[in-house]
C-alpha cells in the first residue's frame, strides 16, 4: 500500500549566490532524490518539487502538499543559506508531517580545491541550522535526520518516518466498528472519541450486532465450504477432529462469522473493529478465529469493546508491511516469577494475531468459560521469540499519552489444558521495572505488540500526532520514571 503514497523533497536556497547557483543547487536535488530513490531502502517514493527562493515560493509549496492527497510528508533540506523567515507563512499552512534532513551534497570537504565559490553553495551546515531554529521557534513538530544522503544509516531513518508517515495518512480516513460497548465498568480501554479523531484522525461508529448477524444470513453455503477448506488446509487439525461432528460444525459456524465480518468491514470501508463477548445475540460464538484472520491481513482489532487498541494495532500492522516477523493485539495474562527470567504470559481468551506464531497454528475447538455462547473455534500457537515493542495509548482527561516498552520474548511453553496463543516476554529493563513503569503510567491490560517495528517508529508516530510518549527500556530506573511523569504532567498543563 505504499506505493499509493509520495513524499516531496523540497530543498531551500536563496537568490542571492546568483543564476549559476540556482541550476547547481537544482542538479544536486535531483541527484540526491535520485540517489534517495534507487537506494532500494525507501518503502515510498520521494519527489522533487524543486528549490524554494522565497517565502511565496515556500508558502506556494506547502499549500500544494496539502492539497496532494498523494503526499503523505514532506523532507526540506538546505542547500543554501536559506534564511529561515521566509519558511514562517508555510510552516504556518503545511499540515503534512515534515521531515527535516541535514544532509550535504558532498561527502567530504575537497580540500584541495574548495574555493569561495564553493562556499557559498554548499551551506548545509549553517542553513540547516537556521532552518532548525525556526522549526523550534514555532514548535514544529518534526523529526529530523542527520547524515549523509548516501549513507544507509541516514537513509533507514528515513525510511522509519515515510512508513510512519504512511501509518498516519492511512489512520486519517480509518473507521473503527464497534460491535457493542466497552465491557462494563472498565476504565483503561475507554476514552473520549471525540478527541480522538480530532487529534490521531480515526473515527469510532456503533454497529449493533444485529448486523453482522444479517450479513451471516446472507453467507452461502459453498462460500462457507471453500473458507472451511482453506482452514484445514492452512492449519494444522487434529485428525481426531476431521471426524468430529461438533468440531466440523463449529470451525463451519466460525466460517460463517468470518465471511460475514469481512463483508461487513469492507462495505463500510472500515479499517478496524472491537467485538464485545456480551454482545453476540444471532452470532454462534465469540468471532476469535475470524479476529484472528483478519488481524493478519491488516484489520486492527480490539477485545471488549477497546477502540484505542484496534486504531493502534491497525497503524502499527500498517507501518510494518513487508517486514518479516508480524504484530498482534495482545493482554497481560499471568505473571511467572522467575527470578531474573520473571516473565509476562501474553495471551487472549481467543485473540492474537497468527503473524507471530513460531510453527504452523492449530485450529481447535474448545468451550469458553464467558459469554455463554457456543463453543468457539480459534488458532492455537505459541510466539516466536525475539526482540519486540508493546505500545499502548490511554485517555488521560486532558491529553492522549502513548506508553511503549521493549520487550524480550523468550521461548515459551505449550498449555495443555488452555488452549489459547500466547506469547511469552521479559519487558526491559526487566520484570519488575518494566512492569512497575507501565502500571506507574497508567498503561494497560491490552497491547498492540510488534517484532518488526522499534520504539523510533512509535516516537515519529507520537511527533506526528503531538501526543505524550514514554518509552520504558533498558536505560529506564523508576526514579527517573517517576520524575518524567511529573515533569509531563507540568509540560502538559502549560501546552
Ligand atoms: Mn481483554
Amino acid at each position: 500500500m505504499f506505493e499509493n503514497y509520495e513524499v516531496w523533497f523540497v530543498t531551500g536556497a536563496q537568490l542571492l549566490y546568483g543564476g549559476d547557483a540556482v541550476i547547481a543547487v537544482d542538479a544536486h536535488s535531483n541527484e540526491m532524490v535520485n540517489g534517495l530513490n534507487e537506494s532500494g531502502r525507501l518503502p515510498v517514493k520521494v519527489v522533487y518539487k524543486g528549490t524554494v527562493n522565497s517565502s511565496k515560493e515556500v508558502t506556494a509549496t506547502f499549500k500544494a502538499a496539502n492539497n496532494e492527497n498523494k503526499c503523505i510528508g514532506v523532507i526540506t533540506w538546505m542547500h543554501t543559506f536559506s534564511p529561515a523567515k521566509m519558511w514562517i507563512h508555510g510552516l504556518q499552512e503545511l499540515r503534512k508531517p515534515l521531515c527535516h534532513f541535514h544532509t550535504q551534497f558532498n561527502k567530504e570537504i575537497p580540500w584541495d580545491t574548495m574555493d569561495m565559490d564553493f562556499m557559498n553553495l554548499n551551506q548545509s551546515a549553517h542553513g540547516d541550522r537556521e532552518f532548525g531554529h525556526i522549526t523550534a521557534r514555532m514548535r514544529r513538530p518534526r523529526k529530523l535526520v542527520v547524515g549523509h544522503w548516501q549513507d544507509a544509516a541516514a537513509q533507514e531513518k528515513i525510511a522509519v518516518w515515510m512508513r510512519v508517515a504512511a501509518a498516519w495518512a492511512d489512520a486519517q480516513d480509518m473507521l473503527i466498528v464497534r460491535f457493542g460497548d466497552q465491557m462494563n465498568n472498565v476504565a483503561v480501554t475507554d476514552g473520549d472519541k471525540v478527541d480522538a479523531e480530532m487529534r490521531l484522525g480515526y473515527h469510532v461508529d456503533y454497529c449493533p450486532i444485529a448486523e453482522l448477524a444479517a450479513y451471516q444470513n446472507n453467507v452461502t453455503e459453498a462460500e462457507v465450504d471453500k473458507l472451511v477448506e482453506t482452514y484445514k488446509k492452512e492449519y494444522a487439525v487434529a485428525p481426531a477432529d476431521l471426524g468430529n461432528e461438533h468440531f466440523l460444525k463449529q470451525i463451519r459456524n466460525a466460517a460463517y462469522a468470518e465471511i460475514a465480518l469481512r463483508r461487513l468491514l469492507k462495505d463500510k470501508g472500515a479499517k478496524a473493529f472491537t467485538t464485545n463477548f456480551d454482545d453476540l445475540e444471532g452470532i454462534d460464538q465469540l468471532p476469535g478465529l475470524a479476529s484472528q484472520r483478519l488481524m493478519a491481513e491488516g484489520y486492527g482489532f480490539g477485545a471488549e469493546g477497546d477502540w484505542k487498541t484496534a486504531a493502534l494495532y491497525r497503524t502499527m500492522w500498517f507501518m510494518g508491511q513487508g517486514l518479516p516477523k508480524g504484530c498482534s493485539f495482545l493482554e497481560d495474562y499471568t505473571l511467572n516469577f522467575d527470578g531474573e527470567k520473571s516473565a509476562i504470559l501474553q495471551a487472549h481468551m481467543l485473540e492474537v494475531c497468527p503473524l507471530i506464531a513460531e510453527q504452523k497454528p492449530r485450529l481447535e475447538v474448545h468451550p469458553l468459560g464467558i459469554g455463554g455462547k457456543n463453543d468457539p473455534a480459534r488458532l492455537v500457537f505459541t510466539s516466536k521469540e525475539g526482540e519486540g515493542i508493546a505500545a499502548t495509548i490511554i485517555d488521560l482527561g486532558n491529553r492522549f499519552r502513548m506508553i511503549v516498552n521493549k520487550v524480550d520474548c523468550i521461548k515459551s511453553k505449550p498449555l495443555p489444558k488452555l488452549p489459547v496463543a500466547s506469547a511469552l516476554w521479559i519487558p526491559r529493563p526487566n520484570f519488575a521495572v518494566g512492569a512497575g513503569a507501565w502500571i506507574l503510567a497508567g498503561g494497560t491490560h491490552h497491547s498492540s505488540f510488534s517484532y518488526d517495528l522499534t520504539v523510533e517508529y512509535l516516537e515519529d508516530y507520537a511527533e506526528i500526532a503531538g501526543i505524550e510518549m514514554l518509552v520504558i527500556d533498558e536505560n529506564t530506573t523508576l526514579t527517573e520514571f517517576k520524575k518524567e511523569l511529573r515533569l509531563n504532567e507540568v509540560y502538559y498543563l502549560l501546552k
